[in-house]
């Protein structure tokens, strides 16, 4: 599948013709301070097929917190968004950050990471309904 997506200005964008290796929630604490939300979604894709092209790239190093390896964490200096993550103990592969894709329709994440430190609240806990409203507050 052609995989396209865009930084928050425009300046950085990206591309690969691959299929995803997986799709996964992830629940840092990294992930959730760099991209301000409580978790990440990530697509996993084949490094070797990423294009990603852009003068504001630039990558900040991370290491600690709940992962003890070393993550790039690839993102636009202009805008702030964050794009890409390299872990150094699978750098084959690279991590997208599926809010910066063009086309997030087909995404199904398979499987959740860090869930020790998953928002208490993020799982409605067992009994409880939240109410879900597909056009924003209820009226
Ligand atoms: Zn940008
Ligand atoms: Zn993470």
């Amino acid at each position: 599948m052609s995989i396209t997506g865009h930084c928050l200005c425009g300046n950085v964008t990206y591309s690969a013709d691959v299929e995803p290796i997986m799709v996964a929630i992830c629940h840092c604490d990294h992930c959730q301070r760099q991209s301000g939300a409580p978790f990440s979604l990530n697509v996993a894709i084949d490094r070797s097929a990423l294009k990603l092209e852009g003068d504001s790239l630039k990558t900040y190093e991370t290491k600690g917190g709940d992962a003890d390896n070393t993550r790039e964490r690839i993102f636009c200096s202009n805008c702030g968004s964050p794009l890409v993550s390299i872990l150094a103990e699978a750098d084959d592969m690279a991590f997208i950050k599926a809010g910066t894709l063009d086309d997030t329709s087909t995404l199904a994440p398979e499987l959740e990471v860090y869930t020790d430190n998953a928002h208490p609240w993020f799982h409605a806990a067992d009994g409880e309904e939240r109410g879900l409203f597909p056009a924003g507050l209820p009226t």
